[in-house]
């Protein structure tokens, strides 16, 4: 059965693209997308021509000065927002925080930040730090009580799209309808979010938002983050990082700070060109994707998962929304043992993520997993619950990374 849906998974040939190790079912890709073949044959290129070979010229001659901006402009497309409107630079936690402070400096009435309680920690610690620096409160707030948080004393509402625990997802165009009645402007984090869900940025109403490169986009781990803002937003701000790379001339070494026009006013230091072209090779191939059918078969999967799990693993619960249009592409379940469960998943060559306290999430990601995937890995959490293998002294330590 869910080997006959793989024959007729128009996608299914995505997965010869990737190396992905044999024995192993990689539910993971939504914390580290794997490797893109085409980034082996990309890297080697980069190493030993561009950098081994015409090395400083290829600022010039093999583009790199325009990488931010070019790997940018097709970020755009997977977020719908408009040539120049997205930059790649530094991480998701930089890019936060320069945000942050570009807006809030451009709302000098405002009282407080406000976000999600157990939002991803970076996002919480980002924004206590700005926060501190603004002289504003950080206000963290329950999801159910946020549209009645957002007050016009508001600075900006820090969002995760997706959220990386639960998988819930916000109404994006709702938020942004509910932040315009108070003139609240929202940062919006995508790290969950592109390469996995539809965005529409532009169609929502957003006008400021951060995403991940080394997730749902296989850009390679650490892989450089993305920044958004919308055309009309970009002359108000500053950034707080005045970066020789965001100037109006770099290159004129003038002792003024001049920012760039555009959105290159974002860039701070030198583009990390290696990570760059690891990066850009995993969006090309994100580009080249059907992303209905990807989005199709994230929904289909899950789907799959969610009727396995409830009838052979009842003992864990299930978190993730059911309902396609509030949640992201990956699964979460929770059991009180969710540690120990997931070091015996593994070592059974089902690779998912725990996150604390007492969660198992499992990345639906449709260009490197098919149904069969799915049916083992449940298959192996089954047995693990029934045989209570989870018990083995073995599995109790935990590691620094978990
Ligand atoms: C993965 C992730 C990040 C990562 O931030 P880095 O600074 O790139 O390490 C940030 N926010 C969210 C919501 C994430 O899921």
């Amino acid at each position: 059965m869910a080997q006959a849906r793989d024959r007729a998974d128009p996608l299914a040939h995505w997965r010869d693209r990737f190396e992905l190790p044999q024995g192993r079912i990689y539910l993971d890709g939504n914390s580290l997308g794997p490797l893109p073949l085409a980034t082996r044959v990309r890297m080697a290129e980069m190493v030993d021509v561009q950098w081994g070979h015409d090395l400083i010229a290829s600022w010039n001659d093999h583009g790199w000065i325009d990488a931010p901006r070019r790997i940018g402009d097709k970020i755009g497309q997977i977020i719908g927002v408009r040539p120049g409107e997205a930059i790649v630079a530094d991480s998701v936690s930089a890019n936060i925080y320069k945000l942050l402070l570009a807006i809030a400096e451009t709302r000098p009435k405002a009282t407080h930040i406000l976000t999600e309680a157990g939002n991803f920690p970076t996002d919480l610690h980002v924004a206590a730090g700005a926060a501190r620096l603004l002289g504003l409160e950080l206000r963290s707030v329950e999801r159910a009580a946020l549209t009645e948080a957002i007050v016009p004393e508001t600075a900006v509402l820090l969002l995760t799209h997706v959220h990386y625990r639960t998988g819930d997802r916000f109404d994006m165009a709702a938020f942004e309808g509910r932040a315009r009645q108070c003139d609240v402007p929202i940062l919006w984090d995508l790290s969950h979010s592109v390469g996995a869900v539809p965005l529409d940025l532009a169609g929502a109403g957003a006008r400021f938002a951060v995403g991940c490169g080394y997730k749902y986009c296989n850009g390679g781990p650490g892989a450089p983050a993305f920044l958004h803002v919308k055309q009309s937003e970009l002359a108000a701000l500053s950034s707080p990082i005045q970066g020789w790379m965001g100037h109006a001339a770099p290159f004129d070494f003038t002792d003024a700070y001049r920012p760039a026009p555009g959105i290159e006013r974002f860039l701070a230091g030198t583009p990390p060109m290696l990570a760059m072209a690891a990066l850009e090779s995993g969006i090309d191939l994100m580009l080249e994707v059907d992303r209905d059918a990807l989005w199709a078969k994230s929904v289909a999967l899950f789907d799959h998962m969610a009727e396995l799990m409830a009838a052979r693993c009842p003992q864990m619960t299930a978190i993730t929304p059911f309902d396609p249009e509030r949640r992201g592409s990956h699964a979460s379940f929770a059991h009180h043992q969710a540690w120990p469960i997931n070091r015996a998943l593994i070592d059974a060559g089902v690779i998912g993520d725990f996150r604390s306290p007492d969660v198992l999430r499992f990345g639906l990601t449709p260009l490197t997993l098919g149904f069969a995937d799915i049916w083992h890995a449940v298959d192996w959490l089954a047995r693990i619950l029934d045989e209570e293998r989870w018990r083995r002294p073995e599995y109790q330590a935990r590691g620094k990374v978990t």
